[in-house]
């Protein structure tokens, strides 16, 4: 089978464009039975804008239970995947992160049982330390 350009005209801009021997030849493997129905400047365009609307808060993952609120902690404008309950406090994602880190209590049984453990172990003491210093950490802050 042998292919020729053919002069095609544009669906969108009206002007003519070139349907390559290549083109066709490729259309022809990929089975595709229909001409193509835009210039390439035009496809261009329609991708770009394609690509834009893939590119916007629906994509984003952004659905109709996100709520927009403030972060308890820090302050931020933040969403969430749920509605926020009155009176309770609402996280940004950084700060949940944090607050699921041992809580401060937590922390200071961790050193506390680390000393426990350490007895005569300088290196299991110095764990505990560093614990209590990570457990004092968010009292400087405020
Ligand atoms: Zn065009
Ligand atoms: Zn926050």
């Amino acid at each position: 089978m042998e292919f020729l350009d053919r002069l095609l005209t544009c669906a969108d801009c009206g002007g003519e464009f070139i349907f390559t021997a290549g083109e066709q030849l490729f259309f022809f493997e990929k089975q595709f039975t229909n001409d193509p129905k835009r210039c390439k400047p035009c496809k261009t365009k329609r991708a770009g804008t394609g690509l834009t609307a893939s590119n916007g808060p629906a994509a984003a993952g952004l659905s109709r239970t996100e709520t927009r609120t403030e972060c308890s902690a820090c302050g931020i404008e933040t969403t969430v995947p749920f509605k926020p309950t009155q009176g309770r406090p609402v996280l940004c994602r950084q700060c949940f992160q944090s607050n699921r880190v041992p809580t401060t209590r937590a922390l200071v049984a961790a050193a506390a049982n680390a000393e426990m453990v350490a007895g005569t172990g300088a290196e299991h003491a110095g764990v505990g330390a560093e614990l209590l210093i990570a457990a004092q950490a968010p009292h400087a802050k405020g």
